[in-house]
């Protein structure tokens, strides 16, 4: 006898099961009792009105009996039907046969899966940790999902097509913790001989998983930026104009007055960059200096080299520096020029916080060697150009030359069109943006 999945043919089968199985052998036992127990039970040849509850008796248990068979044959077709029968289910286009009361979890089972992978489980950067440790493979029943966690309770009883396809890879269990991004820098020193703070360094803060089995950690999103510390450097040179700026270091010294005389008979304004020590030494012409006009700015306590230094060191140094010249002259500054120039990327990821602005130079007269006035006034002259910051020494040694040469430069630049600015009018003229200030 075949099955098949056709409705009709499977009422004609339960009807041929029925004769077959049942009906016949428990029919004819079942009646032949009854009339058996009857007939002993009776001493005599039945009367007729005995004879008539006979009849009716056997006619009750006739029916009874029909019942019994109708619920017997009944259950054995549902039986059969969600049990027994055997079904051929389409599984992507072969067919395949099993027991009608077959879970999908069994199907899978006795099928191997059908040659379809599990998913992996992968780590939180996608390393594979168990190549079965993914999902089961993915059923569809006659076009519809069936979920995971019923493949144990669905049975194929009514599969017509069946799709199985690999399961789904999933990624490890994983904790959270916020955490600070420690700010980076873009710190550009190569443009030109000022060097400013534009942007602090400011902490963000980011979540990040790490993989319960792998212990892989992963940024998971960000929650606050981290803003770059960043310091760029300029050459201003105003347009439209013919400026240049004199700079005098290491000062105050016994040369300092006579330099103020000249700047301030040629009227003059002129940056110098003074050591701390040496301020504290000279307060009248630190204050001299403030009230004639001039910008002050400090070039350290006592002219370290400042890659030398440790952080604290370092710190302590320049913010000493800003507090002698406050005390002496009465003006606050933030505006350094490390001595030597010696100011690269460590100090100001170090210092950016208090320096506002690291000056250097364009023009180096050499004076310190003490070439000679002739020599003083030439370099200057022969490397003038709008925007222009010249280095001269009003400190440090004997600054007799400078005095000298002075006059000279400043006539002789001003015959040439130059006007004489300090190093804040520069910026302020040149479109060098204002410094970012940090807390401190
Ligand atoms: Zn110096």
């Amino acid at each position: 006898m075949s099955h098949n999945r056709d409705g009709h043919t499977d009422g004609d089968e339960y009807d041929e099961d029925l004769q077959s199985l049942d009906i016949d052998g428990d029919d004819g036992e079942d009646v032949a009792a009854v009339e058996e127990i009857d007939f002993q039970g009776s001493a005599k040849p039945p009367k007729r009105p005995r004879r008539t509850m006979g009849a009716a008796a056997t006619a009750v248990v006739t029916v009874l009996v029909a019942l019994v068979v109708v619920a017997l044959g009944a259950g054995a077709w549902w039986m059969w039907r969600f049990h027994w029968r055997s079904v051929d289910v389409n599984v992507d286009g072969e067919m395949v046969a099993t027991r009608a009361d077959t879970t999908i979890a069994r199907f899978l089972d006795d099928h191997d899966d059908f040659g379809r992978a599990r998913g992996r489980l992968l780590s939180l950067k996608g390393k594979v940790l168990d190549k079965d440790g993914g999902e089961p493979v993915a059923v569809s029943v006659n076009g519809a999902a069936v979920p995971a966690a019923d493949y144990g309770t669905t049975t194929i009883a009514d599969a017509e097509t069946m799709t199985v396809t690999p399961g789904k890879d999933i990624t490890e269990a994983h904790t959270s913790e916020t955490r600070t991004k420690r700010y980076g820098t873009d710190i550009n020193l190569n443009n030109g001989p000022i060097q400013v703070v534009t942007q602090q360094g400011e902490d963000g803060q980011e979540e990040v998983w790490i993989g319960k089995r792998s212990k892989e950690e992963v940024v998971h999103k960000e929650i606050k930026p981290a803003k770059k510390l960043t310091v760029q450097s300029f050459a201003p040179q105003p347009a439209g104009k013919k400026v240049i700026a004199l700079t005098f270091d290491d000062g105050p010294s016994q040369y300092t007055g006579p330099i103020l005389d000249i700047l301030r008979q040629k009227k003059v304004k002129a940056t110098f960059f003074d050591l701390g020590e040496e301020a504290l030494a000279y307060p009248e012409l630190e204050r001299r200096m403030v009230e004639e006009g001039h910008q002050v700015a400090s070039h350290s306590v006592s002219h370290p080299y400042m890659p030398d230094m440790s952080r604290d060191d370092l710190r302590k140094e320049i913010l000493t520096g800003f507090a002698d010249l406050e005390q002496a002259s009465g003006t606050k500054t933030r505006v350094l020029r490390a001595p030597y120039g010696a100011f690269v990327v460590q100090q100001w990821k170090d210092a950016a916080d208090i320096v506002d602005m690291n000056v250097l130079w364009s023009i180096d007269t050499l004076d310190w060697k003490r070439p000679g006035t002739k020599a003083i006034h030439d370099e200057v002259l022969k490397n003038a150009y709008n925007g222009a910051i010249a280095l001269m020494h009003d400190g440090g040694g004997d600054r007799t030359q400078d005095i000298e040469a002075l006059p000279g430069i400043i006539d002789d630049l001003r015959k040439q069109g130059y006007s004489f600015v300090t190093i804040d009018e520069l910026c302020a003229m040149g479109g060098v943006p204002k410094p970012a200030q940090g807390a401190e």
